[in-house]
């Protein structure tokens, strides 16, 4: 088996909405001792050449993916997707799709929060580095930097809650779609962060259709999990035959969340790669 030690398969970076570039992501991956990590933007692939450059560099393992924004009903679902073609015509014009939305999005909640708060769109784009997947984070950062926040959490927690009233959610397609996506680009899903209350777990025969178009797993391993979302999903994974991940969701100095604080086994991410024929690993060690 050439997958050991400690496997982070969930991070991101300034292409979407950590606070560093692939390179530094690489470099802190390495210096937190992990073995390999998958690189995860939201709706992105922007950072697969730099940060595989980055990796074959340093001898840190990579496996190049994505978090795909989609939606079942009003719930954000996410979905992380790995080692698929990022060239695939159906993954490259939905995903464009999205990050277009996001945008529009993004600028109609500026707008909003415009009429109660010094804020303007010019605030928000100082905040993402070009072409970047924009996020609500971004606004947090803006929010930030003109003082109506000291963080990203208490930003979320207040004024860019969507019970605050400037919320605007933005186009995603079902989770179905996402894995049928995924798995046609020679990919590998895995829901992410599933279980954040046992209320939000997917229902069964929802989950029975998403592991029939070729669902790998879920993301049990995950801070936003809750006791009786685990419960409820290690549950399921043994029903369905599904596996196990874990990982950070580090966002650089965005979020608490360190990197490695929970991992991915060795076997599983063995299997999470020979279930892939879209874009190979950088195996560590080079
Ligand atoms: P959006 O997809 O634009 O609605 O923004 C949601 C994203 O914001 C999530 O994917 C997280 O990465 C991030 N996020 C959510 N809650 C928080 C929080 N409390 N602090 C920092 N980042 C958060
Ligand atoms: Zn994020
Ligand atoms: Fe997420
Ligand atoms: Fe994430």
């Amino acid at each position: 088996m050439r997958v050991q030690g400690r496997n982070d398969l969930h991070t991101h970076s300034s292409v979407s909405d950590g606070t560093e570039t692939p390179a530094e992501l690489v470099a802190a991956a390495h210096a937190a001792g992990l073995s390999a990590f998958a690189i995860t933007d939201h709706d992105s692939t922007a950072g697969w050449s730099e940060a595989i450059a980055a990796a074959r560099a340093t001898g840190i393992g990579l496996l190049p993916g994505m978090e795909l924004s989609t939606r079942h009903g009003w719930s954000s679902v996410h979905l992380l997707g790995y080692l698929f073609d990022p060239a695939d015509p159906s993954i490259v014009a939905e995903t464009q799709r999205i990050r277009s939305d996001r945008f529009t999005r993004a600028a109609a909640m500026v707008e909003r929060i415009g009429h109660d708060y010094a804020l303007e769109w010019d605030d928000v784009l100082a905040q993402a580095t070009e072409g970047a997947t924009i996020g609500r984070p971004h606004i947090a950062d803006a929010l930030i930097a003109r003082g109506h926040a000291q963080d990203r959490g208490e930003a979320f927690a207040t004024i860019l809650h969507w019970r605050a009233g400037y919320f605007e959610p933005h186009y995603a397609p079902e989770p179905l779609e996402g894995v049928r996506l995924v798995r046609a680009a020679g990919g590998v899903p895995v829901l992410a962060h599933p279980g954040v209350s046992r209320e939000r777990v997917p229902a069964e025969d929802y989950l029975a259709k998403l592991v029939d178009a070729g669902l790998f797993g879920l993301e049990v391993r995950h801070r936003d999990n809750s006791d009786g979302g685990v419960r409820r999903l290690l549950e399921l994974a043994e029903k369905f035959g599904l596996e196990i991940t874990g990982s950070s969701d580090y966002h650089g100095t965005g979020k608490l969340n360190r990197l490695g604080e929970n991992t991915t086994a060795p076997d599983v991410v063995e299997r999470l790669i020979q279930s892939a024929s879209g874009t190979p690993p950088i195996l560590p060690g080079g």
